[in-house]
């Protein structure tokens, strides 16, 4: 068992608030993603879970022991790190083992955990090679087995992809995702990328400026942002947003109009997906643009159109073919229109 209790946790240098007031009960073998923009607090949380970093104030707590004045190495955590962190002068063998004889494990117990670790990553061809003569990818490999080989209670991963390339990020994320599976470790993950935390996480805690904004799972925190920062750093596109004011039912904003909505009257935030907007026939639709840009994506063809003085994106089919410049016309169903107060942001439900 291992449930992760962040209490109250504080991270302040000076006046700075590096994380504010972060209390979170992470899950006995939850994955759970920590999300947000450069600088937003991310790393240090992790760090103060790994013991890296002290806590300012509040209580860190692993399967129900207070751990605030444990060394990193008392408390059962492997870290993967972005920068692989491997020894270059020994082998693929003796860095996965390397963590067994500084923990001291029975010698007789070595070989069966260094190989059973460097199969879970495919790595069992590789075992006499020196880092140097590996790829990116395989190295990034032979750092998870040597986080895997400890049997830790935690695994905490910051970035682990980010130094890899676009296709290799893929197939490495798939098989992060499919061990974790397979090792039922807790596991707190540190991206700035959304689709990484979409794709792997149980649950996301999205963060800014050291502020938790919202914790939930992938679908929570897509179909329902608690605010217009979440809406709009989760998804690809990012949700349109558009100014406007309500009244009596009715979003207006600049050459858009809709009926029918909830919510009292007042300056608001509309929100809608790309994928949820519906192409009209002419100029049928509540919104008529003309076209930015098109970009065909295989299976849909992105459509970006200047509503008024903004660029929205909306989803056609991937047969769709216009030329930019071309109207359009489309409509939002309120069943799908997000709203947000327009001063603070925050969801309007
Ligand atoms: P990135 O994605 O760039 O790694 P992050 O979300 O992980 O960002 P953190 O590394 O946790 O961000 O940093 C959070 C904030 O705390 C940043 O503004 C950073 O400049 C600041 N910070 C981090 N370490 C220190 C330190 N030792 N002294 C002062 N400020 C710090």
């Amino acid at each position: 068992m291992a449930e992760i209790q962040l209490r109250n946790i504080n991270k302040r240098w000076g006046s700075f608030v590096g994380v504010d007031n972060f209390d979170l009960t992470i899950a006995d073998q939850e994955f759970l993603v920590l999300l947000g923009p450069s600088g937003c607090g991310k790393t240090t949380t992790m760090r103060m879970i790994a013991g890296l970093e002290d806590a300012t104030e509040g209580e860190i707590i692993i399967d129900g022991k207070v751990v605030n004045d444990l060394d990193p190495k008392d408390r059962d955590v492997a870290m993967v790190f972005q920068s692989y962190g491997l020894y270059p002068n020994m082998n693929v063998y003796d860095n996965i083992r390397f963590p067994l004889k500084v923990r001291k494990v029975p010698e007789n117990e070595h070989d069966e955990r260094v190989r059973r670790a460097s199969a879970m990553v495919e790595l069992d061809e590789f075992l006499h090679r020196k880092p140097a003569e590996l790829s990116g990818g395989q190295r990034q490999r032979v750092a998870l087995a040597r986080a895997i080989v400890r049997e830790p209670n935690v695994f905490l991963m910051d970035e682990p992809l980010s130094n890899l390339d676009a296709k290799l990020r893929v197939s490495t994320r798939a098989q992060i995702k499919n061990l974790s599976h397979e090792l039922k470790v807790t596991t707190v993950y540190v991206t700035h990328d959304q689709i990484e935390a979409m794709t792997l996480a149980d649950r996301v805690v999205v963060m800014k400026q050291g502020k938790v904004q919202q914790v939930g799972t992938p679908t929570d925190i897509y179909d329902h942002p608690a605010n217009t920062f979440v809406a709009s750093f989760i998804g690809s596109p990012a949700m349109n947003l558009m100014d406007g004011t309500l009244s009596g039912g009715t979003f207006s904003g600049d050459k858009v109009s809709i009926a029918g909505l909830p919510g009292a009257d007042g300056p608001v935030t509309l929100g809608f997906r790309a994928e949820d907007a519906t192409l009209a026939e002419g100029s049928a639709g509540q919104i008529m643009a003309p076209i930015y840009t098109i970009e065909l994506l295989g299976d849909a063809t992105m459509l970006t159109v200047r509503a008024g003085g903004q660029l929205v994106s909306v989803k056609a089919h991937k047969e769709f073919r216009a030329k930019i410049g071309d109207m359009i016309s489309f409509n939002v169903p309120v069943a799908i229109c997000h709203l947000f107060d327009k001063e603070s942001g925050t969801r309007i439900d």
